[in-house]
Protein backbone atom coordinates (compact mmCIF):
# COMPACT_ATOMS: atom_id res chain seq x y z
CA UNK A 1 0.00 0.00 0.00
CA UNK A 2 1.54 3.41 -1.28
CA UNK A 3 1.08 5.95 1.18
CA UNK A 4 2.32 8.97 -1.44
CA UNK A 5 -0.97 10.94 -0.47
CA UNK A 6 -1.89 14.24 -1.23
CA UNK A 7 -1.51 17.19 1.55
CA UNK A 8 -4.35 18.43 2.78
CA UNK A 9 -5.85 21.61 1.61
CA UNK A 10 -6.02 24.27 4.12
CA UNK A 11 -9.39 24.67 4.40
CA UNK A 12 -10.26 21.09 4.70
CA UNK A 13 -7.59 21.36 7.56
CA UNK A 14 -10.03 24.80 9.26
CA UNK A 15 -12.72 22.61 8.81
CA UNK A 16 -11.22 19.46 10.77
CA UNK A 17 -9.54 21.76 13.35
CA UNK A 18 -12.78 22.41 15.55
CA UNK A 19 -16.24 20.11 16.45
CA UNK A 20 -18.56 20.56 13.75
CA UNK A 21 -22.23 21.85 15.01
CA UNK A 22 -25.63 21.21 13.35
CA UNK A 23 -27.74 23.73 11.82
CA UNK A 24 -30.45 24.91 12.54
CA UNK A 25 -31.93 28.47 11.25
CA UNK A 26 -28.97 29.52 9.56
CA UNK A 27 -27.21 29.32 12.88
CA UNK A 28 -24.41 26.65 13.83
CA UNK A 29 -25.23 25.01 17.45
CA UNK A 30 -24.07 22.47 19.62
CA UNK A 31 -26.16 19.28 20.50
CA UNK A 32 -28.94 20.12 23.44
CA UNK A 33 -27.20 17.10 25.14
CA UNK A 34 -23.80 18.91 24.31
CA UNK A 35 -22.56 15.53 23.11
CA UNK A 36 -20.30 15.02 20.16
CA UNK A 37 -19.49 11.64 18.46
CA UNK A 38 -16.26 10.89 15.92
CA UNK A 39 -15.51 10.27 12.86
CA UNK A 40 -12.66 8.14 11.61
CA UNK A 41 -10.71 8.05 8.75
CA UNK A 42 -11.60 4.27 7.26
CA UNK A 43 -7.65 4.33 5.70
CA UNK A 44 -6.62 4.38 8.63
CA UNK A 45 -9.07 4.23 11.45
CA UNK A 46 -8.16 7.08 13.06
CA UNK A 47 -10.28 9.76 14.48
CA UNK A 48 -10.55 12.90 12.04
CA UNK A 49 -13.21 15.29 13.65
CA UNK A 50 -15.82 15.41 15.88
CA UNK A 51 -19.21 16.36 15.51
CA UNK A 52 -22.26 17.25 17.50
CA UNK A 53 -24.66 14.60 18.06
CA UNK A 54 -28.17 15.33 17.19
CA UNK A 55 -31.38 12.92 18.56
CA UNK A 56 -34.85 13.66 19.11
CA UNK A 57 -34.66 17.34 20.99
CA UNK A 58 -32.26 18.53 18.26
CA UNK A 59 -34.41 17.25 15.40
CA UNK A 60 -37.66 18.99 16.77
CA UNK A 61 -35.47 22.03 17.00
CA UNK A 62 -34.71 21.64 13.57
CA UNK A 63 -38.40 20.97 12.58
CA UNK A 64 -39.11 24.01 14.40
CA UNK A 65 -36.94 25.84 12.30
CA UNK A 66 -38.52 24.60 8.92
CA UNK A 67 -41.63 24.81 9.76
CA UNK A 68 -41.00 28.35 10.34
CA UNK A 69 -39.73 29.21 7.58
CA UNK A 70 -42.01 27.68 5.51
CA UNK A 71 -44.96 28.98 7.00
CA UNK A 72 -43.12 32.54 6.44
CA UNK A 73 -43.10 31.92 2.87
CA UNK A 74 -39.42 33.77 2.39
CA UNK A 75 -38.79 30.51 0.22
CA UNK A 76 -41.77 29.57 -0.97
CA UNK A 77 -43.71 32.65 -1.68
CA UNK A 78 -39.99 34.11 -3.38
CA UNK A 79 -40.21 34.36 -7.05
CA UNK A 80 -39.12 31.28 -9.24
CA UNK A 81 -36.18 33.37 -11.13
CA UNK A 82 -35.06 34.24 -7.46
CA UNK A 83 -35.05 31.06 -5.98
CA UNK A 84 -33.22 29.70 -8.99
CA UNK A 85 -30.72 32.22 -8.93
CA UNK A 86 -29.84 31.06 -5.49
CA UNK A 87 -29.57 27.31 -6.25
CA UNK A 88 -27.57 28.39 -9.33
CA UNK A 89 -25.50 30.50 -6.93
CA UNK A 90 -25.07 27.16 -4.32
CA UNK A 91 -23.71 24.74 -7.53
CA UNK A 92 -21.21 27.82 -8.59
CA UNK A 93 -20.01 27.99 -4.97
CA UNK A 94 -19.66 23.74 -4.57
CA UNK A 95 -17.54 24.49 -7.94
CA UNK A 96 -15.32 27.07 -6.55
CA UNK A 97 -14.63 24.44 -3.49
CA UNK A 98 -14.58 21.15 -5.46
CA UNK A 99 -11.32 20.01 -4.11
CA UNK A 100 -11.37 20.79 -1.20
CA UNK A 101 -15.03 19.04 -1.07
CA UNK A 102 -13.45 15.90 -2.89
CA UNK A 103 -10.86 16.00 -0.42
CA UNK A 104 -13.37 15.81 2.66
CA UNK A 105 -15.34 13.38 0.96
CA UNK A 106 -12.38 10.94 0.59
CA UNK A 107 -11.04 11.29 3.84
CA UNK A 108 -14.55 10.64 5.60
CA UNK A 109 -16.02 8.35 3.43
CA UNK A 110 -12.70 6.73 1.58
CA UNK A 111 -13.25 6.82 -1.50
CA UNK A 112 -10.39 7.78 -4.21
CA UNK A 113 -10.32 11.72 -4.42
CA UNK A 114 -9.63 11.77 -8.22
CA UNK A 115 -13.22 9.84 -8.51
CA UNK A 116 -14.90 11.71 -5.58
CA UNK A 117 -14.16 15.05 -7.53
CA UNK A 118 -14.78 14.22 -11.44
CA UNK A 119 -18.07 11.86 -10.14
CA UNK A 120 -19.47 12.49 -6.79
CA UNK A 121 -18.43 16.64 -6.71
CA UNK A 122 -19.23 16.97 -10.86
CA UNK A 123 -22.48 14.90 -9.99
CA UNK A 124 -23.16 17.20 -7.03
CA UNK A 125 -22.64 20.65 -9.16
CA UNK A 126 -24.98 19.38 -12.10
CA UNK A 127 -27.97 18.22 -9.69
CA UNK A 128 -28.40 21.33 -8.22
CA UNK A 129 -27.87 23.54 -11.94
CA UNK A 130 -30.18 21.05 -13.08
CA UNK A 131 -33.10 22.09 -10.14
CA UNK A 132 -31.95 25.64 -10.38
CA UNK A 133 -33.48 25.30 -13.81
CA UNK A 134 -36.85 23.96 -12.75
CA UNK A 135 -37.98 26.23 -10.36
CA UNK A 136 -39.23 28.49 -13.30
CA UNK A 137 -40.85 25.67 -15.25
CA UNK A 138 -43.41 24.58 -12.18
CA UNK A 139 -46.68 24.69 -14.03
CA UNK A 140 -50.33 23.24 -13.69
CA UNK A 141 -53.17 22.31 -16.09
CA UNK A 142 -56.27 23.42 -16.88
CA UNK A 143 -59.01 21.02 -17.05
CA UNK A 144 -62.05 20.80 -19.16
CA UNK A 145 -65.03 19.66 -16.86
CA UNK A 146 -68.12 18.40 -17.47
CA UNK A 147 -70.22 17.90 -14.71
CA UNK A 148 -73.08 15.72 -15.63
CA UNK A 149 -75.22 16.62 -12.75
CA UNK A 150 -74.87 20.78 -13.69
CA UNK A 151 -76.36 20.61 -17.24
CA UNK A 152 -75.49 23.98 -19.21
CA UNK A 153 -72.77 25.21 -15.88
CA UNK A 154 -69.55 26.74 -17.10
CA UNK A 155 -66.87 26.13 -14.68
CA UNK A 156 -63.16 26.85 -15.38
CA UNK A 157 -60.62 24.17 -13.45
CA UNK A 158 -57.08 24.29 -13.47
CA UNK A 159 -54.13 22.65 -11.18
CA UNK A 160 -51.07 23.90 -9.46
CA UNK A 161 -48.55 21.95 -8.25
CA UNK A 162 -47.69 23.06 -4.43
CA UNK A 163 -44.69 22.33 -2.34
CA UNK A 164 -45.98 19.54 0.47
CA UNK A 165 -44.16 21.49 3.04
CA UNK A 166 -41.25 20.67 5.95
CA UNK A 167 -39.69 17.61 4.53
CA UNK A 168 -37.09 15.34 6.50
CA UNK A 169 -34.51 13.88 4.66
CA UNK A 170 -32.37 11.14 5.96
CA UNK A 171 -29.16 9.76 3.85
CA UNK A 172 -26.67 7.01 3.63
CA UNK A 173 -22.71 7.43 3.75
CA UNK A 174 -21.84 5.72 0.48
CA UNK A 175 -22.31 8.84 -1.46
CA UNK A 176 -22.49 11.36 1.16
CA UNK A 177 -22.51 14.62 -0.40
CA UNK A 178 -24.11 13.48 -3.92
CA UNK A 179 -27.01 11.84 -1.63
CA UNK A 180 -27.42 15.15 -0.25
CA UNK A 181 -28.11 16.93 -3.53
CA UNK A 182 -30.52 14.41 -4.82
CA UNK A 183 -32.67 14.73 -1.76
CA UNK A 184 -32.00 19.25 -1.52
CA UNK A 185 -31.91 19.40 -5.15
CA UNK A 186 -35.52 18.89 -5.84
CA UNK A 187 -37.28 19.56 -2.68
CA UNK A 188 -35.82 23.19 -2.13
CA UNK A 189 -36.48 24.04 -6.23
CA UNK A 190 -39.95 23.20 -5.32
CA UNK A 191 -40.26 25.50 -2.26
CA UNK A 192 -40.08 23.19 0.48
CA UNK A 193 -37.99 23.46 3.68
CA UNK A 194 -35.68 20.82 4.42
CA UNK A 195 -34.39 19.05 7.71
CA UNK A 196 -31.14 16.87 6.38
CA UNK A 197 -29.92 14.12 8.39
CA UNK A 198 -26.29 12.94 7.05
CA UNK A 199 -25.07 9.08 8.22
CA UNK A 200 -23.07 9.20 11.13
CA UNK A 201 -20.17 7.45 9.44
CA UNK A 202 -20.16 10.56 7.02
CA UNK A 203 -21.63 13.60 8.27
CA UNK A 204 -18.28 16.19 7.05
CA UNK A 205 -18.94 16.98 3.23
CA UNK A 206 -23.35 17.82 4.13
CA UNK A 207 -21.94 20.29 7.41
CA UNK A 208 -19.23 22.02 4.59
CA UNK A 209 -22.68 22.07 2.10
CA UNK A 210 -24.30 23.82 5.03
CA UNK A 211 -21.38 26.63 5.40
CA UNK A 212 -21.78 27.22 1.28
CA UNK A 213 -25.51 27.09 1.39
CA UNK A 214 -25.56 29.48 3.70
CA UNK A 215 -23.25 31.18 1.88
CA UNK A 216 -25.20 31.43 -1.22
CA UNK A 217 -28.00 33.53 1.06
CA UNK A 218 -30.93 30.53 1.32
CA UNK A 219 -33.19 32.35 4.02
CA UNK A 220 -33.05 31.60 7.78
CA UNK A 221 -34.52 28.01 8.27
CA UNK A 222 -35.07 26.89 4.55
CA UNK A 223 -31.97 24.07 4.83
CA UNK A 224 -31.55 22.46 8.54
CA UNK A 225 -28.64 19.86 9.19
CA UNK A 226 -28.80 17.66 12.07
CA UNK A 227 -25.97 15.16 11.99
CA UNK A 228 -26.67 12.18 14.60
CA UNK A 229 -27.49 8.43 14.82
CA UNK A 230 -30.34 6.32 13.77
CA UNK A 231 -32.11 8.03 16.67
CA UNK A 232 -32.11 11.38 14.96
CA UNK A 233 -33.35 9.54 11.83
CA UNK A 234 -36.09 7.87 13.45
CA UNK A 235 -37.47 11.03 15.14
CA UNK A 236 -37.40 13.12 12.02
CA UNK A 237 -39.12 10.08 10.58
CA UNK A 238 -41.73 10.51 13.20
CA UNK A 239 -42.15 13.82 13.70
CA UNK A 240 -46.06 15.10 13.52
CA UNK A 241 -44.91 17.96 12.23
CA UNK A 242 -43.15 16.83 9.19
CA UNK A 243 -45.05 16.27 5.84
CA UNK A 244 -42.94 14.07 4.14
CA UNK A 245 -40.35 11.70 5.02
CA UNK A 246 -37.35 10.99 1.99
CA UNK A 247 -35.41 7.99 2.91
CA UNK A 248 -32.22 6.56 1.41
CA UNK A 249 -30.41 3.20 2.93
CA UNK A 250 -31.06 -0.51 3.72
CA UNK A 251 -34.68 -1.98 3.16
CA UNK A 252 -34.77 -2.76 6.78
CA UNK A 253 -34.32 1.12 8.05
CA UNK A 254 -36.84 2.10 5.13
CA UNK A 255 -39.48 -0.17 6.40
CA UNK A 256 -39.39 1.15 9.63
CA UNK A 257 -39.39 4.37 8.52
CA UNK A 258 -42.64 3.91 6.84
CA UNK A 259 -43.77 2.49 10.37
CA UNK A 260 -42.50 6.00 11.54
CA UNK A 261 -44.28 7.77 8.93
CA UNK A 262 -47.42 6.12 9.58
CA UNK A 263 -48.17 8.32 12.74
CA UNK A 264 -48.93 11.39 10.77
CA UNK A 265 -49.39 9.58 7.13
CA UNK A 266 -46.55 11.72 6.16
CA UNK A 267 -45.83 11.33 2.48
CA UNK A 268 -42.74 8.59 1.89
CA UNK A 269 -40.21 8.22 -0.88
CA UNK A 270 -37.71 5.33 -0.13
CA UNK A 271 -34.08 4.47 -2.35
CA UNK A 272 -33.14 1.41 -0.99
CA UNK A 273 -30.83 -1.49 -1.67
CA UNK A 274 -30.26 -3.54 -4.43
CA UNK A 275 -28.94 -7.17 -5.97
CA UNK A 276 -28.50 -5.93 -9.55
CA UNK A 277 -27.86 -8.66 -12.04
CA UNK A 278 -25.63 -7.48 -14.68
CA UNK A 279 -26.15 -9.76 -17.69
CA UNK A 280 -23.43 -10.93 -21.09
CA UNK A 281 -24.20 -12.47 -23.80
CA UNK A 282 -21.90 -14.39 -26.20
CA UNK A 283 -22.19 -11.76 -28.82
CA UNK A 284 -20.86 -8.55 -26.68
CA UNK A 285 -18.13 -6.40 -27.20
CA UNK A 286 -15.75 -8.67 -25.04
CA UNK A 287 -13.47 -6.38 -23.99
CA UNK A 288 -15.78 -3.67 -22.96
CA UNK A 289 -18.04 -6.28 -21.10
CA UNK A 290 -15.51 -7.32 -19.09
CA UNK A 291 -14.23 -3.87 -18.26
CA UNK A 292 -18.03 -3.31 -17.46
CA UNK A 293 -18.66 -6.31 -15.32
CA UNK A 294 -15.55 -5.10 -13.08
CA UNK A 295 -16.45 -1.90 -12.73
CA UNK A 296 -20.37 -2.26 -12.21
CA UNK A 297 -19.21 -4.06 -8.90
CA UNK A 298 -15.78 -2.25 -8.29
CA UNK A 299 -16.60 1.29 -8.47
CA UNK A 300 -17.27 2.91 -5.11
CA UNK A 301 -15.64 -0.31 -3.41
CA UNK A 302 -19.06 -1.94 -4.19
CA UNK A 303 -20.62 0.49 -1.79
CA UNK A 304 -23.26 1.24 -4.35
CA UNK A 305 -26.79 0.35 -4.30
CA UNK A 306 -26.96 -0.64 -7.89
CA UNK A 307 -23.75 -2.53 -7.72
CA UNK A 308 -24.01 -5.24 -10.45
CA UNK A 309 -23.31 -7.81 -7.73
CA UNK A 310 -24.79 -10.72 -9.70
CA UNK A 311 -22.77 -11.68 -12.80
CA UNK A 312 -24.60 -13.68 -15.24
CA UNK A 313 -22.57 -14.92 -18.33
CA UNK A 314 -23.53 -17.02 -21.05
CA UNK A 315 -22.25 -20.65 -20.53
CA UNK A 316 -19.77 -20.91 -23.20
CA UNK A 317 -18.29 -17.75 -22.40
CA UNK A 318 -18.36 -18.30 -18.41
CA UNK A 319 -14.58 -18.77 -17.96
CA UNK A 320 -13.12 -16.18 -20.10
CA UNK A 321 -15.42 -13.51 -18.96
CA UNK A 322 -14.35 -14.64 -15.22
CA UNK A 323 -10.73 -15.08 -15.98
CA UNK A 324 -11.12 -11.27 -17.67
CA UNK A 325 -13.21 -10.09 -14.43
CA UNK A 326 -10.41 -11.98 -11.94
CA UNK A 327 -7.60 -10.36 -13.88
CA UNK A 328 -9.47 -6.39 -13.82
CA UNK A 329 -9.87 -7.65 -9.64
CA UNK A 330 -6.37 -8.66 -9.25
CA UNK A 331 -4.75 -5.56 -10.89
CA UNK A 332 -6.95 -3.04 -8.88
CA UNK A 333 -4.50 -0.24 -6.66
CA UNK A 334 -6.02 -0.75 -2.71
CA UNK A 335 -4.93 2.35 -0.89
CA UNK A 336 -5.98 5.53 0.95
CA UNK A 337 -8.33 7.65 -0.61
CA UNK A 338 -6.21 10.39 -0.53
CA UNK A 339 -3.06 8.75 -2.69
CA UNK A 340 -3.95 10.05 -6.19
CA UNK A 341 -2.48 6.36 -7.52
CA UNK A 342 -5.42 4.44 -5.68
CA UNK A 343 -8.29 2.83 -7.60
CA UNK A 344 -9.97 1.58 -4.52
CA UNK A 345 -10.30 2.90 -1.08
CA UNK A 346 -11.35 0.85 2.42
CA UNK A 347 -14.44 0.51 3.37
CA UNK A 348 -16.45 2.84 5.37
CA UNK A 349 -16.21 1.21 8.61
CA UNK A 350 -15.24 -1.61 10.90
CA UNK A 351 -18.70 -2.39 10.71
CA UNK A 352 -18.76 -2.79 6.57
CA UNK A 353 -15.24 -4.59 7.09
CA UNK A 354 -16.86 -6.97 9.32
CA UNK A 355 -20.22 -7.38 7.32
CA UNK A 356 -18.35 -7.82 4.00
CA UNK A 357 -16.32 -10.24 5.58
CA UNK A 358 -19.14 -12.35 6.94
CA UNK A 359 -20.65 -12.60 3.80
CA UNK A 360 -17.54 -14.05 2.36
CA UNK A 361 -16.91 -16.58 5.16
CA UNK A 362 -21.30 -17.76 4.30
CA UNK A 363 -20.27 -18.01 1.03
CA UNK A 364 -17.62 -20.13 1.50
CA UNK A 365 -19.63 -22.43 3.39
CA UNK A 366 -21.81 -22.42 0.78
CA UNK A 367 -19.77 -23.86 -1.52
CA UNK A 368 -18.86 -20.55 -3.24
CA UNK A 369 -14.91 -20.01 -4.24
CA UNK A 370 -12.92 -17.07 -4.88
CA UNK A 371 -11.09 -16.61 -8.02
CA UNK A 372 -10.08 -12.85 -7.40
CA UNK A 373 -9.56 -11.75 -3.85
CA UNK A 374 -11.69 -13.18 -1.28
CA UNK A 375 -10.25 -11.47 2.33
CA UNK A 376 -9.34 -8.21 4.33
CA UNK A 377 -6.77 -6.51 2.39
CA UNK A 378 -4.22 -5.24 5.51
CA UNK A 379 -4.47 -5.54 8.83
CA UNK A 380 -5.06 -1.67 9.32
CA UNK A 381 -8.17 -0.09 7.78
CA UNK A 382 -10.84 -1.47 6.57
CA UNK A 383 -9.45 -2.76 3.08
CA UNK A 384 -11.04 -5.71 1.33
CA UNK A 385 -9.55 -7.66 -1.59
CA UNK A 386 -11.64 -6.94 -4.88
CA UNK A 387 -13.30 -10.70 -4.91
CA UNK A 388 -15.09 -12.49 -7.63
CA UNK A 389 -17.08 -15.49 -6.76
CA UNK A 390 -17.82 -18.58 -8.47
CA UNK A 391 -20.09 -22.38 -8.06
CA UNK A 392 -22.50 -20.55 -5.46
CA UNK A 393 -25.72 -21.99 -5.12
CA UNK A 394 -28.81 -19.98 -6.10
CA UNK A 395 -30.26 -19.66 -2.93
CA UNK A 396 -26.66 -18.46 -1.19
CA UNK A 397 -26.87 -15.76 1.04
CA UNK A 398 -23.81 -14.30 -1.40
CA UNK A 399 -26.18 -14.70 -4.28
CA UNK A 400 -29.54 -13.55 -2.60
CA UNK A 401 -28.57 -10.78 -0.44
CA UNK A 402 -26.66 -7.32 -0.64
CA UNK A 403 -23.27 -7.56 0.38
CA UNK A 404 -22.37 -3.50 -0.24
CA UNK A 405 -18.72 -4.28 -0.63
CA UNK A 406 -16.47 -5.24 -3.21
CA UNK A 407 -17.91 -8.62 -4.47
CA UNK A 408 -19.14 -10.55 -6.99
CA UNK A 409 -20.99 -13.59 -8.02
CA UNK A 410 -20.82 -14.99 -11.67
CA UNK A 411 -23.13 -17.45 -12.60
CA UNK A 412 -23.49 -19.45 -15.85
CA UNK A 413 -26.45 -19.09 -17.84
CA UNK A 414 -28.04 -20.93 -20.68
CA UNK A 415 -30.30 -18.99 -23.20
CA UNK A 416 -32.87 -16.22 -22.52
CA UNK A 417 -35.53 -18.40 -20.99
CA UNK A 418 -32.71 -19.76 -18.29
CA UNK A 419 -31.41 -15.91 -17.78
CA UNK A 420 -34.69 -13.85 -16.90
CA UNK A 421 -36.29 -16.28 -13.83
CA UNK A 422 -33.12 -16.03 -12.90
CA UNK A 423 -31.77 -12.41 -13.09
CA UNK A 424 -35.10 -11.82 -11.46
CA UNK A 425 -35.16 -13.79 -8.88
CA UNK A 426 -34.44 -11.42 -5.99
CA UNK A 427 -36.19 -9.16 -3.44
CA UNK A 428 -34.99 -6.07 -4.96
CA UNK A 429 -35.39 -4.68 -8.29
CA UNK A 430 -33.14 -1.32 -8.41
CA UNK A 431 -31.05 -1.71 -11.54
CA UNK A 432 -29.44 -3.99 -14.15
CA UNK A 433 -26.83 -3.83 -17.11
CA UNK A 434 -26.81 -5.96 -20.31
CA UNK A 435 -23.66 -6.29 -22.33
CA UNK A 436 -24.50 -7.68 -26.28
CA UNK A 437 -24.35 -6.04 -29.96
CA UNK A 438 -27.93 -8.21 -30.75
CA UNK A 439 -30.11 -4.34 -30.55
CA UNK A 440 -33.33 -7.17 -30.82
CA UNK A 441 -31.97 -9.22 -27.81
CA UNK A 442 -31.04 -6.10 -25.16
CA UNK A 443 -34.45 -4.29 -25.85
CA UNK A 444 -36.15 -7.67 -24.95
CA UNK A 445 -34.31 -8.54 -22.28
CA UNK A 446 -34.34 -5.00 -21.05
CA UNK A 447 -38.46 -5.06 -21.33
CA UNK A 448 -38.07 -8.55 -18.78
CA UNK A 449 -35.76 -7.52 -16.00
CA UNK A 450 -38.15 -5.98 -12.89
CA UNK A 451 -35.84 -2.94 -12.36
CA UNK A 452 -35.78 0.38 -12.24
CA UNK A 453 -32.73 1.10 -14.86
CA UNK A 454 -31.52 -1.19 -17.50
CA UNK A 455 -28.45 -0.18 -18.39
CA UNK A 456 -27.04 -1.59 -22.28
CA UNK A 457 -23.77 -1.73 -23.15
CA UNK A 458 -22.54 0.99 -20.01
CA UNK A 459 -23.15 0.79 -16.40
CA UNK A 460 -23.79 3.19 -13.42
CA UNK A 461 -24.19 6.36 -15.82
CA UNK A 462 -25.91 8.98 -13.90
CA UNK A 463 -27.66 12.12 -15.32
CA UNK A 464 -29.50 14.47 -13.31
CA UNK A 465 -32.16 14.57 -15.81
CA UNK A 466 -32.05 10.92 -16.06
CA UNK A 467 -34.97 8.95 -12.94
CA UNK A 468 -33.53 6.84 -10.62
CA UNK A 469 -35.17 4.19 -8.21
CA UNK A 470 -36.65 1.39 -7.63
CA UNK A 471 -38.60 -1.78 -8.16
CA UNK A 472 -39.89 -4.00 -5.70
CA UNK A 473 -38.57 -4.23 -1.86
CA UNK A 474 -35.57 -1.04 -3.70
CA UNK A 475 -38.39 1.38 -2.99
CA UNK A 476 -40.87 3.92 -3.60
CA UNK A 477 -40.67 7.09 -6.16
CA UNK A 478 -37.78 8.16 -8.65
CA UNK A 479 -35.16 10.52 -7.89
CA UNK A 480 -33.55 12.60 -10.97
CA UNK A 481 -35.41 13.89 -13.23
CA UNK A 482 -37.99 15.93 -13.52
CA UNK A 483 -39.88 12.74 -11.19
CA UNK A 484 -38.05 13.89 -8.51
CA UNK A 485 -40.24 17.18 -8.47
CA UNK A 486 -43.48 14.71 -7.80
CA UNK A 487 -42.02 13.56 -4.64
CA UNK A 488 -41.81 17.28 -2.84
CA UNK A 489 -45.23 18.52 -5.25
CA UNK A 490 -49.13 18.59 -3.53
CA UNK A 491 -51.11 19.12 -6.06
CA UNK A 492 -54.26 21.20 -5.66
CA UNK A 493 -57.84 21.26 -8.06
CA UNK A 494 -59.46 25.13 -8.43
CA UNK A 495 -62.37 24.78 -9.73
CA UNK A 496 -64.29 28.06 -10.54
CA UNK A 497 -68.18 28.40 -11.91
CA UNK A 498 -68.15 31.16 -14.26
P1 LIG B 1 -28.93 2.50 6.95
O1 LIG B 1 -30.30 2.19 6.51
O2 LIG B 1 -28.38 1.82 8.12
O3 LIG B 1 -28.79 4.07 7.29
C1 LIG B 1 -29.19 5.07 6.40
C2 LIG B 1 -29.56 6.30 7.19
O4 LIG B 1 -30.67 6.03 8.03
C3 LIG B 1 -28.46 6.82 8.12
O5 LIG B 1 -28.48 8.24 8.08
C4 LIG B 1 -28.89 6.32 9.48
O6 LIG B 1 -28.44 7.10 10.57
C5 LIG B 1 -30.40 6.44 9.36
N1 LIG B 1 -31.15 5.56 10.25
C6 LIG B 1 -30.75 4.43 10.90
N2 LIG B 1 -31.76 3.90 11.61
C7 LIG B 1 -32.84 4.70 11.41
C8 LIG B 1 -34.19 4.67 11.84
N3 LIG B 1 -34.65 3.69 12.61
N4 LIG B 1 -35.02 5.63 11.39
C9 LIG B 1 -34.60 6.60 10.57
N5 LIG B 1 -33.32 6.70 10.14
C10 LIG B 1 -32.45 5.75 10.54
O7 LIG B 1 -28.09 2.30 5.65
P2 LIG B 1 -26.55 2.53 5.45
O8 LIG B 1 -25.84 1.38 6.02
O9 LIG B 1 -26.17 3.87 5.94
O10 LIG B 1 -26.46 2.56 3.83
C11 LIG B 1 -26.34 1.42 3.08
C12 LIG B 1 -27.67 1.05 2.45
O11 LIG B 1 -28.23 2.12 1.72
C13 LIG B 1 -27.54 -0.07 1.46
O12 LIG B 1 -28.53 -1.03 1.70
C14 LIG B 1 -27.75 0.59 0.11
O13 LIG B 1 -28.21 -0.24 -0.89
C15 LIG B 1 -28.67 1.69 0.44
N6 LIG B 1 -28.55 2.78 -0.54
C16 LIG B 1 -29.52 2.93 -1.49
C17 LIG B 1 -29.44 3.94 -2.45
C18 LIG B 1 -30.51 4.13 -3.50
O14 LIG B 1 -30.51 5.15 -4.16
N7 LIG B 1 -31.41 3.19 -3.69
C19 LIG B 1 -28.36 4.82 -2.43
C20 LIG B 1 -27.38 4.65 -1.46
C21 LIG B 1 -27.49 3.61 -0.51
Amino acid sequence: MSTAELPIHHEVSRFLASPRKMLIGNRWVDAVSGKTFPVYNPATGEEIARVAEGDAKDADLAVKAARKAFEGGAWRDMTAAERGRIMWRLSDLIEKNADELAQIESLDNGKPVAIARAADVALVIDMFRYMAGWTTKIEGNTIPLSVPYAPGAKFFAYTEREPVGVVAQIIPWNFPLLMAAWKLGPALAMGCTVVLKPAEQTPLSALRLGELILEAGFPEGVVNIVPGFGAAGAALAAHPDVDKVAFTGSTEVGKEVLKAAGGNLKKVSLELGGKSPNVVFRDADMEAAIDGAASAIFFNHGQCCCAGSRLYVEKDIFDDVVAGVSDRAKKIKIGPGLDPTTSMGPLVSQEQLDRVCGYLESGFAEGARAVAGGKRSGDRGYFVEPTVLVDAPRNAKVVQEEIFGPVVTAMPFKDMDDLIPQANDSMYGLAAGIWTRDVSKAHQVASHLRAGTVWINCYNIFDAGLPFGGYKQSGWGREMGHDALDLYTQKKSVCIKL
